[in-house]
């Protein structure tokens, strides 16, 4: 190890326990929730295995009024809920770590869409969430309830094998709602001044010390600004008055910005490493209790700092815990150069929007260790030593070249471009997403340690170039190209479009006059970045989509309204619920999507961001030719880069088996019927 990393491995006392090191796991969604138990478990093994010293689990509800469905979450609503929990706190136990658990009330925040009882809050209370209904206001006889369920599901945390038991104030849920001015209106002992704001959170800490205190730490996450303005919750007022005012009283503090989740996992398009430094770095100086926050840490410099500035305790991370799980362990090793960095996209933030399993761009196996049994840093060589030709060096490729040479093939990877990176070296030029390059890089930079691994840029292979390479297996990673036609989510119709260009011919270098016309029916991230770098190079911009909101996608990713705010400052027009229709000299036909009125826009060049088409014209010469040959990433199914990697990964992991790998589900015992 680097001397100068040691100080990360410096064992910290949390009250009653103590972490092996200071890399703590903080509480992530994975999608996996109650329904899938040995999923969750696998995949806190993994983190644990790849030395983080703390590991938590996601939120865990407390009681059937705190429903978050249909997200994958935990619960421990009764006894029965015990063993499956305690299946997580063993695999984090197996390496030696601490085993954390969130424990979580949404109030207005929850759904309850699967339990169908009503939601409770502060006040009477619109749901936080999408829904036409409303949490009622708890009386005295519910706030004495709400205080069992917290401190019941703390005895079963500890019954299941916890050791660091979390009362949860942050991201906008119910101890939270009681805290800001914003949600809590009441006029009675737990309303009105921040002292009695604060009550149930103090009762809280109180309550869950004095049940499961004697051997496990209580932990309080507190989001101590919700960006709101004086109105709510901020660093410099009410949330630094509240650690003031309880700052002893738990074992740990976890803190960060919040309000929505958004704040606190900024994706790197609008935040920096160590983006939350500002609000949370005078929380140590109140305390003498150990502190962690979060920030996207991926540089082991950044974390020494951190702790040597005395900004916290730990290295807080959920994000870059899933790109690498085995970032802690590297680190120890003197394998920094190794570390898979987390880019920032948040694909993992959309997995758990979209309910299902977590997913990473950088990380294929997150969240398959159970199902697939893929570990992030072993893989099964090959019975036999076979010659493998990847053609395309995109994320695809790389992924492909890596992982197969990991499992002993002997490689040779070609790209018709003079760099590697595909799609990559084009998108991490846009505004915001640079760090998208570490795909590349990490990828490139390990295919460098293998010998049997080569690459060969500058090399556009033909179907005859590769029929004569003669490779056992070539597996085509070539990619795909925006389309011309209109075709889009929405549009589905073919048009004429003789002077638009696509991404591909922005990147290329095209001449774009003003005014532009951006045409996104994608709706991921490449229409508002490009209006975004087109406005910052001068050009009026006018951003048309059949959808109601700009970069409608991001919702997932938890950056439209972000997105959407950045355009708009920066002077982009927005035209919403619009289809493209057709195009003449100098102008647009849009139709509304409602009415399907057309009107016509000035446009100086229109730029359409529709559908992609697969690169692979190589594939059928190559079948003809009784090629052994392969399709993945792009050149397969066009997707986003997580999709790519995956697809790579699963190629390579299956590649030379018999049979289809299973995909394993967690499925209830069904007695009498089997
Ligand atoms: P993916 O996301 O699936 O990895 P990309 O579009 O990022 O796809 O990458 C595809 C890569 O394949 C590009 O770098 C492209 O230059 C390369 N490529 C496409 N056709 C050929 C070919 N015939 N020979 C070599 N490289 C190719
Ligand atoms: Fe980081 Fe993206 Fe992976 Fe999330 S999906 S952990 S943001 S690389």
């Amino acid at each position: 190890m680097d001397p100068t990393h040691a100080i990360l491995f410096e064992p910290v006392k949390i009250g009653p326990v103590t972490a092996p090191n200071r890399f703590y796991q903080t509480p992530h969604a994975t999608g996996l929730g109650w329904q899938r138990p040995q999923a969750g478990a696998a995949l806190r093994g993994i983190k644990a295995e790849g030395g983080w010293g703390v590991v938590c689990t996601e939120y865990c509800s407390i009681h059937p009024t705190s429903d978050d469905s249909p997200h994958g979450f935990l619960t421990l609503w009764d006894d029965s809920d015990i063993p499956a929990l305690a299946l997580t706190a063993d695999a984090i136990h197996a390496h030696g770590s601490l085993a954390g658990i969130e424990l979580w009330h949404g109030g207005a925040h929850a759904s309850n869409r699967m339990t169908r009882v009503p939601g409770i809050s502060p006040d009477i209370q619109p749901a936080m969430f999408h829904l036409p209904t409303t949490a009622r206001a708890m009386d005295a006889s519910d706030i004495k309830a709400f205080r069992g369920w917290q401190r019941d599901a703390a005895l079963r945390a500890k019954r299941a094998g916890f050791d660091i038991i979390y009362v949860y104030a942050g991201h906008d849920y119910l101890p939270f709602q009681f805290l800001s001015g914003r949600s809590n209106t009441r006029g009675d002992a737990y309303g009105g001044s921040l002292e009695n704001r604060a009550r149930l959170l103090r009762e809280m800490i109180e309550d869950t010390k004095e049940a499961v205190g004697d051997t496990c730490a209580v932990a309080v996450r507190l989001a101590v600004d919700e960006l709101h303005g004086p109105r709510g919750i901020t660093s410099a007022g009410e949330g630094r008055e509240v650690i003031e005012m309880l700052a002893e009283l738990p074992d740990l503090w976890d803190v960060n910005i919040a309000g929505a989740l958004g704040n606190d996992s900024k994706s790197a398009r609008f935040s920096g490493e160590g983006f939350q430094e500002p609000y949370v770095a005078f929380v140590k100086s109140l305390t003498t209790k150990p502190v962690v926050s979060v920030g996207r840490f991926t540089s082991p410099e950044t974390m020494v700092a951190q702790i040597k500035r005395g900004v916290q305790d730990f290295i807080g991370a959920a994000r870059p815990s899933i790109a690498d799980p085995f970032l802690p362990l590297k680190i120890r090793e003197g394998r920094a150069d190794e570390i898979r960095e987390c880019i920032g996209c948040n694909m993992c933030r959309a997995a758990n929007n979209e309910a299902v399993h977590l997913r990473c761009t950088q990380n294929p196996t997150m969240a398959e260790e159970w199902r697939q049994g893929w570990h992030p840093e072993r893989i099964a060589v090959l019975p036999k030593r076979q010659k493998v030709l990847v053609v395309g060096a995109g994320p695809a490729g790389l992924e492909a070249a890596l992982s197969l040479g990991r499992r002993g093939a002997e490689v040779s990877l070609a790209e018709s471009g003079s760099a590697l990176g595909g799609r990559i070296l084009r998108e991490s030029t846009l505004p915001g997403l640079g760090t998208w390059i570490r795909v590349r890089d990490w990828r490139a930079h390990m295919i460098g340690k293998l010998d049997n691994v080569q690459v060969y840029p500058g090399s556009e292979m033909t179907a005859g170039d590769i029929v004569d390479f003669g490779a056992d297996h070539v597996v085509l990673a070539t990619g795909s190209r925006w389309r011309r036609d209109g075709v889009g989510v929405t549009g589905m119709q073919v048009l004429d479009l003789p002077e638009s260009l696509t991404p591909d011919d922005v990147f290329a270098g095209a001449t774009v006059n003003g005014p532009a016309v951006i045409y996104d029916d994608e709706h991921y991230f490449m229409g508002g970045a490009l209006a975004e770098r087109l406005r910052a190079q001068g050009h009026p911009v006018c951003y048309v989509t059949p959808h109601a909101m700009a970069s409608s996608w991001t919702a997932l990713t938890d950056e439209q309204g972000f997105v959407q705010t950045q355009l708009l400052e920066a002077g982009v027009e927005i035209v919403a619920s619009h289809l493209l229709v057709g195009q003449a000299a100098g102008v647009v036909r849009l139709a509304c999507a409602y009415t399907g009125r057309v009107t016509e826009r000035f446009c100086g060049t229109l730029i359409a961001v529709t559908g992609r088409l697969p690169v692979d014209d190589l594939y059928a010469p190559l079948m003809a030719a009784g090629i052994a040959v392969s399709r993945v990433g792009d050149c397969l199914q066009p997707s986003s880069i997580a999709d790519a990697v995956y697809s790579a990964h699963r190629f390579a992991r299956g590649f030379g088996a018999a049979v289809e790998p299973v995909l394993r589900r967690e499925k209830p015992p069904l007695k009498g019927l089997l």
